[in-house]
């Protein structure tokens, strides 16, 4: 049998959003558990520079920012412990939750459990991860150096992977599934410089039709096809595959207790009275996990403050 170790409050989640929750909790005196998680500091982590943290001119790396907000939870009462929750029972008070490691239980509950990755879904895609398929290029770039890569993807995350790379590798192609990126005007301007060179070679109204490679080998080139001329088919010879198509919440541990929008999202603001709060009284969520219209850094921590403003409420009461 596990250890359980009780908490009043627990966040779970140390990318900004539960950084934040937990440091405005200690603040208030509330003692409380926050839970790391597989990836300690989040997804801000895998970037190089974050460009518009208030305060950080001209930019502060992901990595840095991150352990800076973990380092200020660590001057807190605040118990912070490095585990992954992987089973939840929600549905009685205390709520229940399972680690790797050892049960917590907790009277209130912010979860701030962020997003994940997505994947396109097609074959050898999760084979070939860590074999030439990546969704990380502050991380695996460097593998890369003088090789062909492409990146698929058309927001700020596959733009900023663009321009990355094109530092690093021979040459880049861009593959989106529109003529138009959905990216922030000031990278796409950043990556109109780098085409110039004929570095990066965006190939718009394209989609990954099949990927090439194997165990052995890795990644061996790609097959993409015009969406507006289905005969326009092109094999590409790569080394480098950034997949960077977006995320999507981590809430399956919750899906059968905590209400969800159709693309699982967290339903929020449920109980009209805490605007974090979800279909059970005493969980509230902050951060990605829930928001699917801004996911920024500055926002999820927003909402972070805004959990723990709306638990103090909660124990007031
Ligand atoms: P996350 O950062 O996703 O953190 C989630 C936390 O939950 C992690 O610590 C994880 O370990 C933990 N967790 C997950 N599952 C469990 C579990 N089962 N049990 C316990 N803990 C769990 N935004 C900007 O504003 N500026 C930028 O420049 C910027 N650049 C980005 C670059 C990239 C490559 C990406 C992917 C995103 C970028 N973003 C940027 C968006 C920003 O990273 C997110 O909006 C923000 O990190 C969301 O914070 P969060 O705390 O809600 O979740
Ligand atoms: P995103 O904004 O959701 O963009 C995902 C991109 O992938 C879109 O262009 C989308 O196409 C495309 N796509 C989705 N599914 C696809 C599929 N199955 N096949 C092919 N293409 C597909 O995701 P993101 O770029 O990861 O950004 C996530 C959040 O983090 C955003 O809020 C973003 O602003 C934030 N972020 C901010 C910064 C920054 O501030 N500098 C950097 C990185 C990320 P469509 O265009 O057709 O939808």
């Amino acid at each position: 049998m596990q250890m359980i170790k009780h908490s009043k409050i627990l966040v779970l989640g140390t990318g900004p959003a539960g950084c934040t929750a937990a440091i405005y909790l200690a603040r208030a005196n509330l003692y409380t558990t926050l839970i790391t998680g597989p990836i300690p500091g989040g997804q801000l982590i895998s970037t190089s520079g974050i460009e518009n943290w208030p305060g950080d001119y001209p930019s502060v790396k992901g990595i840095i920012l991150m352990e800076r907000m973990i380092n200020h939870t660590k001057n807190l009462k605040i118990n912070l412990i490095n585990d992954t929750i992987i089973k939840v029972n929600l549905l009685k008070k205390p709520f229940l939750l399972i680690g790797n490691n050892a049960s917590y239980t907790c009277e209130a509950l912010i979860i701030a459990t962020g997003a994940s990755p997505k994947y396109l879904g097609l074959p050898l895609e999760k084979e070939l991860l860590g074999k030439g398929i990546s969704f990380c290029a502050t991380c695996d770039g460097f593998f890369f150096r003088n090789k062909n890569v492409a990146v698929i993807g058309g927001g700020n995350t596959a733009v900023e992977e663009a321009l990355y790379l094109a530092n690093i590798a021979k040459k880049v192609f861009i593959i989106h599934r529109r003529n138009i990126f959905k990216a922030e005007k000031i990278l796409i301007n950043r990556l109109k410089d780098k085409s110039i060179n004929s570095k990066i070679d965006i190939k718009f109204s394209f989609f990954l039709k099949k990927i090439y490679g194997n165990k052995e080998q890795g990644l061996t080139g790609i097959k993409i096809q015009s969406l507006e001329n289905s005969k326009n088919i092109i094999n590409l010879s790569l080394d480098g595959l950034f997949i960077a198509i977006g995320h999507e919440p981590n809430t399956n541990i919750f899906k059968d207790q905590i209400s969800l929008t159709k693309n699982k999202y967290i339903k929020i603001g449920i109980d009209k009275k805490y605007t974090t709060s979800t279909n059970i009284k005493g969980i509230f969520a902050a951060g990605d996990v829930h928001d699917f219209k801004y996911r920024q850094a500055i926002t999820s921590s927003g909402f972070g403050c805004m959990a723990a403003l709306d638990v103090q409420k909660y124990f007031n009461k």
